[in-house]
């Protein structure tokens, strides 16, 4: 098939009914209903984006299977100027939503194309888990399919394993093998885009214990399989919202939920990987997933520093704050890290590693350094935003208030520096306040802080891998070498 429309996508939504809850309703049709309508017409803009001449060449490649066009996502580089195509497609989708949507369908598509490209940590389990990697990229390649991932177990008791909860598969696991495939049971978190995605693929970060055999699983289904259910978190919008008061999260909002599999059948041609503790931990590494879902997510996280970092630049020269040393110097201090972050993704771009099958992806170390920086960086800008914004955030009037007999106050009391009207400083300051204040911008914060897992361990593991220890121990044995000897000199 090639490249989809939006409007093929919605199609495929509707015809493919979930078992998604909300408020303790079961949702009808995704499509329709007003927490997810927004968010899936968003996702179908983007479908419609590879279809427009104007981006068909950055968004679209010719299908090794078809020639016809299908996501650049899915394809694997050869070269700098591939990863380079790639670069422009992250940042094509991103920027139509200013990086507010982690979850695009260019992410988990990555993570497939990276398991495809490392065949050999497949093949390790037999020959037609790798078979299935293929085949699996292929379909959802060709037929352009959204998919959502869950790979965190939800926190229960987290000094205990999985198999030590109240409930032996309160986290997913396998129940048993069937002739037809695993029978999986218990929850995974947190699958945003669940409810308005068309699959899942699960597998498990790092750290399962030798007995885990049972959560050792590496798997995609559709969600429309019997079984499988979504409980989702309460949405900011549920389409009473205005689009004046919230311009962000009328429109970029990305469900989260909860997903259960009660007793699922997994056929055997949709698992990867299973009852291999040893393997499943080595994956996501030996895979070099994190090479490449680091690419999509750095080029994205740009896209969404710069509007925040220009929104705290546009308050401030709203009422002439950006003239005090401190406010300029907290503006260069966040300016700051989105130049980090374009140097850390030109760097692993140039620097790009070949894989054993002669492709290439960016390299490891200043993607990694960049997921670490997010998670402190991005909610520091938004506390500078907050800090230019102040109070002067919290005492915009809503859009009703301009038609109303206190309009002519508005209009007075409202304005900014520099004759600057009421109405765009008040458009200005709620825009800053979806960002730095409204539920919407606080989960856009707490994404940053853990859409990689938890910083805590990802920025330590920074130091237990990092590649290029040597190169400073050695500067110490330099300098220690000019040290004298005591009482000798
Ligand atoms: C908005 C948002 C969207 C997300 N979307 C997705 C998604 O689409 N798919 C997906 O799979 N995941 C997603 N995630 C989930 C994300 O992967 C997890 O939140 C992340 O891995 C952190 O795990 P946790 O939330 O369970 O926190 P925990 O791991 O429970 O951590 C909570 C706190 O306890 C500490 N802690 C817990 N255990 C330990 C330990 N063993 N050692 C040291 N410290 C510990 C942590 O440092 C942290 O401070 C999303 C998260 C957010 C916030």
């Amino acid at each position: 098939m090639g490249v989809r429309t939006g409007a093929q996508y919605l199609e495929r939504l509707q015809s493919h009914p979930r078992e998604v809850w909300m408020r303790g309703k079961r949702v009808e049709d995704v499509t329709t209903h007003p927490a997810f309508e927004k968010p899936a017409r968003h996702v179908a803009r983007l479908y419609d984006m590879q279809h427009d001449p104007r981006y068909k060449d950055i968004l679209t490649f010719p299908s090794p299977t078809t020639g016809n066009p299908v996501g650049t996502s899915f394809m694997m580089s050869k070269s700098l100027d591939d990863l380079r195509k790639r670069h422009k497609a992250f940042q094509l989708w991103a920027e139509a939503s200013f990086g507010l949507l982690g979850r695009s369908p260019d992410f988990v598509n990555t993570t497939v194309m990276a398991f495809a490209e490392s065949p050999a940590v497949f093949e390790r389990m037999g020959p037609r888990y790798k078979e299935n990697v293929d085949r699996y990229l292929e379909y959802i390649r060709e037929n352009d399919l959204f998919l959502t991932h869950a790979l965190v177990t939800p926190q229960t008791d987290r000094t205990r394993s999985s198999k030590e909860q109240v409930d032996e598969f309160l986290h997913m696991g396998v129940v048993r093998e069937t002739g037809e495939g695993l029978i999986v049971r218990g929850a995974r978190m947190l699958a945003t885009h669940g409810p308005i995605a068309d699959e899942v693929i699960c597998y498990n970060l790092p750290g399962l214990k030798p007995g885990d055999d049972a959560y050792a699983m590496v798997f995609a289904i559709p969600l429309d399989t019997k079984g499988v259910k979504m409980i989702c978190r309460e949405p900011f919008d549920e389409g009473g919202r205005s689009s004046f008061d919230h311009p962000l999260s009328t429109r970029f909002e990305e469900p989260d939920a909860l997903l259960i599999f009660d007793d699922v059948l997994v056929p055997w041609d949709r698992v990867f990987l299973h009852g291999n503790v040893e393997l499943a931990n080595a994956m996501l590494i030996e895979a070099s997933v994190r090479n490449h879902t680091g690419h999509q997510t750095g080029v994205r996280a740009i896209a969404k520093m710069q509007l925040a970092v220009g929104t705290a630049m546009e308050v401030a020269e709203a009422v002439k704050a950006n003239g005090f040393l401190h406010v300029q110097q907290m503006l260069g201090e966040i300016i700051g890290y989105i130049e980090l972050a374009k140097s850390c993704v030109v760097r692993a771009e140039v620097e790009f590693e070949t894989s054993a099958n002669g492709t290439v992806r960016p390299s490891f170390t200043p993607l990694q350094t960049l997921r670490g920086l997010m998670s402190r960086a991005y909610p520091r800008i938004i506390e500078v935003l907050q800090t230019i914004g102040a109070g002067g955030l919290l005492m915009m009037p809503t859009a009703e208030d301009f038609a109303s007999p206190i309009g002519p106050d508005i209009e007075k009391y409202y304005q900014g520096a520099g004759g600057l009207p009421a109405v765009e400083r008040i458009r200005l300051f709620k825009l800053a306040w979806d960002l730095a204040g409204d539920a919407f911008g606080m989960r856009a914060m707490q994404y940053e802080r853990y859409y990689a897992g938890d910083p805590v361990r990802l920025v330590a593991g920074n130091y237990l891998s990092y590649a290029y220890k040597q190169e400073c121990k050695d500067a110490v044995q330099r300098a220690l070498a000019l040290s004298g000897d005591p009482g000798k000199e």
